[in-house]
């Protein structure tokens, strides 16, 4: 059976602070890189050199291994970025109206449909990545794997006894 290591938050290699580089803890080898601290993905990295399974669940992990508060912050995340990036392009609308063409828009029109339109990405983005995670998910190889690395408790019974994690 594959050895199962944990990669923490303090493990981890960064260069930028939203960019994470993953370094096998056992042969140095570099893993991968991760864009945010909290993502929607594979909750492990395998070294391809030497088969360490490197548990990365508490920086990235699967929607629905996501506690209801991780999955609320997702939301909120949508909701933060559509004000600001989608509401804020609204607002240079309106800057760019009032300039080039002397027409006056009114931050009341372009704030919320630019709003809107961020939501519609930004949501849309979540929703794929959770379309994708969860089809990951309906692998019962991947649920017993995830299983037998101990990132899901007392799902399948029948022959995971019989592998031993050795740590
Ligand atoms: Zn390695």
């Amino acid at each position: 059976m594959a050895l199962v290591t944990q990669l923490s938050v303090r493990q981890r290699d960064y260069i930028i602070p939203t960019l994470i580089f993953y370094k096998c803890p056992k042969c140095k080898k570099r893993l991968g890189l991760q864009d945010d601290y909290h993502s929607i993905g594979e909750p492990f990295l395998i070294c391809p050199n030497c088969n360490v399974v490197n548990i990365i669940s508490k920086n990235r992990t699967e929607w629905d291994l996501k506690s209801p508060a991780q999955q609320f912050l997702f939301k909120a995340k949508v909701v933060f970025f559509s004000l600001f990036v989608g509401g804020g392009f609204g607002v240079f609308i309106t800057e760019g109206l009032k300039r080039i063409v002397q027409f006056n828009l009114s931050y009341f029109i372009s704030f919320p449909i630019g709003f809107f339109i961020g939501y519609l990405i930004f949501n849309g983005d979540l929703k794929g990545d959770i379309k994708e995670s969860r089809e990951r998910i309906s692998n019962p190889r991947y649920i017993k794997f995830l299983t037998e690395i101990g990132l899901i408790k007392n799902t399948i019974s029948s022959d995971s006894k019989s592998d031993n994690r050795d740590q």
